[in-house]
């Protein structure tokens, strides 16, 4: 929705909102933000608060110190819970320089960037489904997070009810008043998971709405008393928690990637071309934690190997049976500790390469990829997905074009945060390792 600087004061007073959330997002997702009292309002509306960039991760360039908050007017929202504090309302904003242009390391204002080539070269919309899964966990009498998931019931005799249900149908309502369109919620494969799915959006507002998304469940559960966790792989020897990608471009009302003749219109496979080509290095910000790759392993509907395939759900890419205005693909591989700024500019980038370039596009594996030889997988051209944060690094740091989709700045800060991240997991000393090596050696 657009509102102009007139519009917001008034929503301001008739509904009596008394502090002004200014969320951003640092290079990890992590959002943040700058609460000013209602009397800061024109300063707000004139972009004229400021932060000091030098204290977030990501931004740390010391002579961009004085960064400017630029509100979207568009993503005016009052919070539905905290009154008894005063009302409070949220914009997110883009980050500008004290030089008045925009701060290319911040990861928004670095998506509308490649939303802008995605224009010239003729398409209105990318638009975006995603699947966001999480686990639900019990607390202590401390309040902090246990490993007992919620759902394990029939330990707690008196309470037959589900918790995990309850909680899940009052984040649903919260999202529904805050505007989201929900489509579906359900309990998950892996017990104390749940995903609940809402209805595609444009890139940018779908790359708000998983950050608001995440915000709202932590929340709720919080209010519930529970802990909610968007981490991959909280508990080994289950499913983990994934965050698929739904996409399509659009022309106006077309979608571009349906074909009424074919399983997909050319230009969905050249996007698709594109994708697989740069699928090693996406995977290092699809998949930006150490933990994210315990959960990208054989076994537990997480994909492993680059591929793409209509009815299996085992490879990175599906097309799943769909038409018209839901003619999709799916990419598999992303979880939600992605940042989705950063994660939908470089997968759409990615499919304008596929387009530009129209790569060879490898055929839809027929198979169950993981009861394939290693032969067989060669032979058809499968590769694996990086099995690690380093190697997926690697990957990044070998493919030009993706470091291009991110820029400079957002190249240099998520390698410094993401180089310092792993060494600091290589150099731990793990009790699993004591375990097996202590006595053994
Ligand atoms: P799955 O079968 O993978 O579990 P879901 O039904 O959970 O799929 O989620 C499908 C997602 O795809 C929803 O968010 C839906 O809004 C989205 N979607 C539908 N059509 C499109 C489209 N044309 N472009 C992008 N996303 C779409
Ligand atoms: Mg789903
Ligand atoms: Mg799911
Ligand atoms: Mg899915
Ligand atoms: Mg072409």
């Amino acid at each position: 929705q657009h509102y102009t600087a007139e519009d917001i004061t008034k929503m301001v007073n008739d509904e009596n909102v008394e502090f002004i959330c200014l969320m951003f997002t640092d290079i990890n997702g992590i959002i943040k933000n700058v609460e000013v009292p209602v009397s800061q309002l024109d300063k707000v509306l004139a972009n004229k608060i400021t932060f000091d960039g030098s204290s977030i991760d990501g931004f740390t360039r010391i002579e961009e110190s004085d960064m400017l908050l630029h509100p979207d007017l568009s993503t005016w929202l009052v919070f539905p819970w905290g009154e008894e504090h005063g009302k409070v309302a949220r914009l997110i904003c883009d980050i500008y320089k004290s030089d008045g242009t925009p701060f290319e390391g911040d990861p928004r204002v670095n998506l509308k960037r490649v939303i802008k080539k995605m224009e010239k070269m003729g398409y209105t919309n990318f638009n975006i489904g995603s699947e966001p899964e999480f686990f639900l966990f019990n607390r202590d009498e401390q309040g902090n997070p246990t490993l007992h998931l919620n759902d394990d019931g029939s330990y707690f005799d008196f309470s037959p009810v589900d918790l995990g249900v309850n909680v899940r149908k009052d984040i649903v309502l919260v999202l529904e008043k805050m505007g989201f369109e929900v489509e579906a919620s359900h309990h998950e494969v892996a017990p104390g998971q749940q995903e609940i799915d809402f209805k595609y959006q444009d890139a940018l507002s779908a790359a708000d709405s998983i950050e608001t998304f995440k915000l709202v469940v932590k929340t709720i559960a919080r209010k519930n008393n529970l802990y909610a966790t968007f981490m991959p792989k909280p508990v080994q020897g289950i499913n983990g928690s994934g965050m698929h990608i739904n996409m399509s471009l659009f022309k106006g009302d077309n979608n571009i990637f349906d074909d009424p003749d074919d399983m997909l219109s050319d230009t969905a496979k050249e996007f698709m071309s594109g994708v697989l080509k740069h699928a090693r290095a996406l995977t290092a910000i699809n998949n930006p934690t150490v933990n994210s790759y315990k959960r990208l392993v054989p076994g537990f509907e997480a994909p492993t190997y680059i591929a793409w395939a209509s009815k299996n759900r085992s490879p990175l890419i599906r097309v799943p049976a769909a038409s018209g205005k839901s003619k999709r693909i799916e990419i598999r591989s992303v979880d939600p500790t992605t940042n989705p700024y950063l994660a939908i500019a470089c997968i759409l980038d990615a499919g304008l390469d596929g387009i530009d370039q129209n790569y060879e596009l490898m055929p839809e594996v027929k198979d169950n990829i993981y009861h394939m030889s290693d032969e067989e997988r060669r032979e058809e051209g499968i590769i694996d997905l990086p099995s690690t944060l380093h190697n997926a690094l690697k990957a990044l740091r070998k493919d030009e074009y993706v470091q291009q989709s991110l820029g400079k700045d957002l190249t240099n800060s998520l390698f410094a945060a993401k180089n310092a991240e792993w060494a600091r997991y290589q150099q731990t000393v793990s009790q699993w390792e004591r375990d097996t090596y202590m006595s053994q050696y």
